[in-house]
């Protein structure tokens, strides 16, 4: 392979084996970075701890492994990188564009109801923005334009939420959020998001007013994904991001802290995703079995139909070599 500044990765939580649905984004992002003649990182993001089983990182290395997707580099976890993870909370905590919160998600819950905000079903729950330093700071309550911060007044007063009666004892340990609206500010970036996806097109996000001010640190201690995913992207020095577009809407998070962190954004495209019966998001949560490696290439042709790609009679190498012909041709590089 001639070289390339490509470097693409699959970043698997090993909260269990891989499935039809996680094999469709490990082989997009493998046949991406063969198509450009880049690199193909495996990394195992392993911080939320209470969701993984033991032994599910060792076999999505060796299920991969099966199916010809190998890495070019030793495969990395996440759970070793918390010293990044820390020094990155410090520079955004220094700059007063991180803060802690002690707000549980009673507390959320009750002060969008108190709002008189119904919350959509499946819709994020976005954060008031309680804790807020300039909130806490005096007296006087520090409210933003309502033309330039949309739904922030109705969440003025944090006494009307502990007036509901409906909050649970303060954790100990505060979790972190990024100050949205300060980071974007300080930066002069807009307030809507914009960005471009390889697949989806042109993209856009609301950041503070469809998401709030975001976990970076939980309360629980445990790194958010958005801070882990975004700080080891650019330690690895990822340039592009193939995955399942179930993730698609945490790109204008991952923006937002790269820009605030003087971290390079890397590009995006999101894979269709495999549906279970029920037309839900096939996932590990819902009860998606375990590939069957018995026969790799009947599950990287079912994978690659997903991705719109013809069906292979293998042999497995010659399968993945005239996907990723195709692939090329469709979307970018190669030759
Ligand atoms: N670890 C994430 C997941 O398995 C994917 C992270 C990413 O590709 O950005 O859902």
């Amino acid at each position: 392979r001639t070289p390339s500044g490509y470097r693409g990765r699959f970043a698997p939580s090993p909260s269990g084996p891989l499935h039809a649905g996680s094999l469709v984004a490990a082989l997009a992002s493998w046949l991406d970075a063969r198509a450009h003649h880049g690199s193909w990182l495996l990394r195992l993001e392993d911080v939320d701890r209470p969701r993984c089983v033991p032994g599910a990182d060792r076999l999505i290395v060796q299920q991969l492994a099966t199916c010809g997707l190998l890495p070019d580099q030793p495969p990395t976890w996440q759970s070793a990188h918390e010293a990044r993870y820390t020094a990155a909370l410090h520079a955004l905590a220094e700059r007063g564009w991180a803060y802690p919160c002690h707000c549980s998600r009673k507390h959320i819950e009750a002060a969008q109801a108190a709002a008189g905000l119904l919350r959509q079903r499946h819709a994020p729950l976005v954060y008031p923005g309680t804790c807020r330093p300039e909130r806490l700071a005096g007296g006087t309550q520090v409210l933003e334009d309502p033309k330039t911060s949309p739904g922030s007044v109705v969440f003025a007063s944090s006494g009307l939420v502990a007036a509901t009666g409906t909050e649970t004892s303060t954790p100990n340990t505060p979790a972190w959020r990024l100050h949205v609206g300060r980071v974007q500010q300080a930066l002069g970036l807009p307030e809507v998001t914009h960005w471009h996806d390889r697949r989806l097109g042109a993209q856009q996000q609301a950041l503070a007013h469809e998401v709030g001010d975001f976990v970076l640190r939980r309360a629980d201690g445990l790194w958010a994904y958005q801070l882990a995913v975004v700080v080891d992207d650019a330690a690895q020095g990822i340039t592009h991001v193939v995955r399942g577009a179930d993730l698609a809407d945490n790109t204008a998070r991952q923006l937002l802290l790269q820009a605030a962190l003087g971290l390079p954004s890397p590009q995006h495209l999101h894979t269709p995703l495999v549906l279970g019966a029920d037309g839900s998001k096939l996932s590990k949560q819902n009860g998606a079995a375990a590939l069957d490696l018995h026969d790799p290439l009947a599950a990287l042709n079912q994978a690659a139909t997903v991705l719109g790609l013809p069906a292979h009679a293998g042999p497995l190498p010659q399968a993945l070599a005239d996907w990723t012909g195709h692939w090329a041709r469709r979307w970018g590089q190669r030759a």
